[in-house]
């Protein structure tokens, strides 16, 4: 597969490039020149493959011509030893539970998968990559986790101190290893402009290679079209056409639902579900992209107010904004509104959802208000309740129960390098390998 970048269309790149460059050089992003389809053959008789065999069968579909079927296989098979099952919770309605990772948020999925694709090519040079990675709570769990121990790959995580949840900053500063926790005195955007900084810093490109792991890299948009098939392969023998809702912040899953859509999985329309960070469903109500500066909210994994994945989503529709309208609806719910849904499908269901679920759950109904049809609506469940607990026992006004996974990390003592929002301050802890 050939990826061009979005802002020059004649700047190729072949898979590797595009996966330790993450970026063009002009700063576009990096989209597959075709969209190839996958088998007749195999949608006929996806109900009876594994989630494993869907993910080798479409990383073979987008990417069999630049790794074998084998190479395939044990990449998919090192990535994941967690499934993406659906859970009943009304008639009509499944949630698709994406949080049974190692890091119980949907993040695995993409880091995962691009941890085990960079130690394959990795084994062919002799690269030693530095993984550079800002974040607001979820994605650095995620990609320490994923890199973990990898061979050849070190990371390191900058975050906002005191701005993450507790179990989100024990993930990230627990591990150890080739894993280092940087906590910034400062804001997410403040870990951010450090990141890119870095990457146009001379002397440190001279030293490192160094390689960004957020969801601007195809390798993590890729995986997050398995689970769309996953879903539909559970929900086929229902025969009904089949609605996704999103909870979208940099839109990079619900971009991965579009891949697969135009991979030939048959998607009846897709939700971009958003909190007050609304700059998408703003637009497909307009016409106008005004993105704005982050808004603070309880689904704060979501609090992105200039979507890094928007123009990839438009160009899944060739730029058009009336395609994009024609299958994907968006809406967006204040903190009440969430916490609202979080009790009524507590009460309803008897079913705990963490604030990024809850504004999915309440997109899909508020398009079966205006959409009467027959269908089955599947909402993503991007976290699990646990990782924020505070929020959720105080919404629903009970205890609820944390996984041993995430109890165990309570006890370990965190480490991490504080460092203040200054740059030459990060580039010397790198130039002298941190230590
Ligand atoms: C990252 C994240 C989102 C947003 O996903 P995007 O791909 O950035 O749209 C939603 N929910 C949770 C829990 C997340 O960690």
């Amino acid at each position: 597969m050939i990826f061009y970048s979005t802002k020059t269309a004649s700047l190729k790149a072949s898979l590797e490039e595009a996966i330790f460059n993450s970026l063009p050089p002009d700063n576009g992003l990096y989209m597959p020149e075709s969209i190839p389809k996958i088998s007749d053959e195999f949608l006929a008789n996806i109900e009876n493959r594994s989630f494993k065999e869907i993910a080798g069968e479409v990383t073979d579909t987008l990417l069999g011509g630049e790794i074998t079927r084998s190479e395939i296989e044990s990449i998919i098979e090192r990535a994941y030893d967690f499934e993406a099952p659906v859970v009943k919770i009304t008639p009509n309605d499944y949630v698709l539970e994406l949080f049974h990772g190692p890091s119980m948020a949907f993040k695995d999925f993409g880091a995962r998968f691009m941890a085990a694709i960079m130690s394959h090519f990795l084994k062919q040079s002799n690269k030693e990559i530095k993984i550079l990675v800002a974040t607001s709570g979820d994605t650095g769990g995620a990609v320490a986790q994923g890199f973990y121990k990898v061979p050849g790959i070190s990371v390191t995580i900058l975050y906002p101190s005191g701005k993450v949840s507790d179990i989100q900053e024990k993930q990230l500063t627990t591990l150890g290893h080739n894993v280092t926790a940087i906590e910034v005195n400062g804001t997410f955007d403040d870990c951010q402009r450090l990141v890119k900084e870095a990457f146009l810093d001379p002397e440190l490109s001279a030293k490192y290679n160094l390689a960004s792991a957020n969801s601007i890299n195809i390798a993590r948009l890729i995986p997050q079209s398995f689970y769309y098939f996953a879903a539909y392969a559970q929900l086929k023998k229902l025969g009904k056409p089949v609605v996704f809702s999103v909870p979208s912040g940099n839109f990079g899953n619900l971009s991965a639902g579009v891949l697969a859509f135009r991979m030939g999985l048959p998607v009846e329309h897709f939700i971009a579900a958003t909190n007050l960070n609304n700059a998408v469903p703003r637009y497909l109500e307009s016409g106008n992209y005004e993105p704005a500066p982050s808004l603070e909210t309880i689904s704060n994994a979501m609090d992105v107010g200039s979507p890094s994945n928007f123009v990839r989503l438009q160009r899944f529709f060739n730029d058009d904004w009336k395609s994009v309208t024609e299958k994907v609806s968006g809406y967006f719910f204040n903190d009440e509104q969430t916490q609202k849904a979080m009790r009524e499908v507590f009460g309803n269901a008897n079913y705990v959802m963490c604030p990024h679920t809850a504004v999915a759950y309440r997109g899909l109904q508020e398009y079966r208000k205006t959409h009467e049809g027959d269908f089955t609506g599947v909402f993503l469940s991007t976290a699990h309740p646990a990782k924020f607990i505070d929020l959720v026992e105080d919404t629903l006004g009970k205890n609820i129960e944390i996984p041993e996974r995430l109890k165990s990390l309570l006890n370990i003592e965190k480490e991490s390098i504080k460092m203040d929002s200054d740059f030459n301050a990060f580039k010397s802890l790198l130039m002298n390998d941190l230590k």
